[in-house]
């Protein structure tokens, strides 16, 4: 599909269209019957930002950033919970030395056994920056701490016009998908998002999709992608509602735009589990994780392995657990 005919089916094509189409092309890739999750704990590190976002609340609430000490009793707490991955992200606090972020990074991988996820694109440059550091050279530490994969967060809608409005001071979208690009070369895959709900227009969503597609076509790193809605978190930035039928267009758009990322994952924490379940019916097959605990976002998620299993059984699938690096670990019947 060409950025163009993107374009045309996103302004003029019906949902019911979209989502069909797509449903056919997730069965071609995934067979009918699988839904995969994955249970992971996010630990929100710092919420000291330098970056300032419109939409995040994060500069709202009362500074903190934990300690080594803190980390370790969250991290413990999610293995009881059965937690297969740990979600390590933050804000752009460049008060804090790289040794925090290897140290932590160490205790989670190698002293617990967690794989990994951490650090967006706008972190990683930062760090790389305050520490005067190549990125390659900062990859490679993480890496060898124990880094197994990064979050494709902070991209949001990356088009300059939509920047200006929404996070003038983050990457620019040359710069993410550099960063984003040397984290594949480096062997750390990712994800991609999508945010909308602001004054995005057609032709900045188009653009930010083709954006990622073309990182995708150079490294093939990118394992999932996840379209978003805006949460209302401050009063700072033009937020509008997004209907159910724009969701699940926006599902489908992506499902077929994307022949290159193999995974579409539903956001049943921001939409809800009713539009979730038409998701997956409409390009999705995957329904992101079972969410531990989240302090960016209110929940309207997914909270324990057994909901999981229950939500995607009762929407007429297969549970598949997975790791947080996709790998598959059981399939519940
Ligand atoms: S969204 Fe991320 S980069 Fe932006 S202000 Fe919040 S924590 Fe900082």
């Amino acid at each position: 599909m060409t950025k163009e005919e993107a374009l045309r089916l996103w302004k003029s094509a019906s949902w019911t269209e979209l989502a069909k189409a797509a449903h056919e092309k997730r069965i071609e890739i995934h067979g009918k019957k699988n839904v995969s999750y994955t249970v992971f704990r996010i630990i929100n590190y710092t919420n000291i930002c330098k970056i300032a976002c419109s939409f995040c609340s994060f500069k709202n609430t009362k500074p903190y950033t934990l300690t080594l000490k803190e980390i370790h009793t969250e991290a413990l707490k999610a293995k009881k919970q059965g937690a297969n991955g740990i979600f390590f992200q933050g804000g752009v606090n460049p008060d804090i030395p790289l040794d925090y972020y290897l140290n932590v990074i160490e205790l989670l991988n190698k002293k617990l056994g967690f794989p990994v996820r951490a650090f967006s694109p706008v972190e990683l440059f930062h760090m790389a920056k305050d520490n005067k550091m190549p990125l390659p050279k900062l990859l490679q530490k993480l890496k060898a701490a124990g880094l197994s994969s990064v979050p494709g967060a902070g991209a949001e809608i990356m088009t300059a016009r939509m920047r200006k409005i929404l996070a003038p001071k983050k990457l620019s979208a040359k710069e993410w998908c550099k960063v984003m690009e040397e984290c594949h070369k480096q062997g750390l895959k990712s994800s991609a998002n999508i945010v909308i709900g602001s004054t995005e227009s057609p032709e900045d969503i188009i653009e930010h999709l083709n954006y990622i597609r073309e990182v995708q076509n150079k490294t093939g790193g990118f394992q999932s992608f996840i379209p978003w809605v805006f949460q209302p978190q401050t009063s700072a930035f033009p937020i509008r509602h997004v209907r159910s039928d724009e969701y699940i267009k926006l599902v489908a758009l992506c499902r077929l735009f994307f022949h290159n990322i193999p995974n579409i994952e539903v956001s049943v924490l921001g939409m809800g589990k009713a539009l979730g379940e038409l998701a997956l019916y409409a390009g999705g097959n995957d329904i992101s994780s079972v969410v531990l605990k989240e302090r960016v976002m209110r929940s309207q998620g997914i909270e324990s392995i057994e909901e999981a299993e229950e939500f995607i059984k009762n929407a007429g699938f297969k549970a598949v657990r997975r790791g947080i690096d996709y790998s598959q670990l059981s399939l519940i019947l």
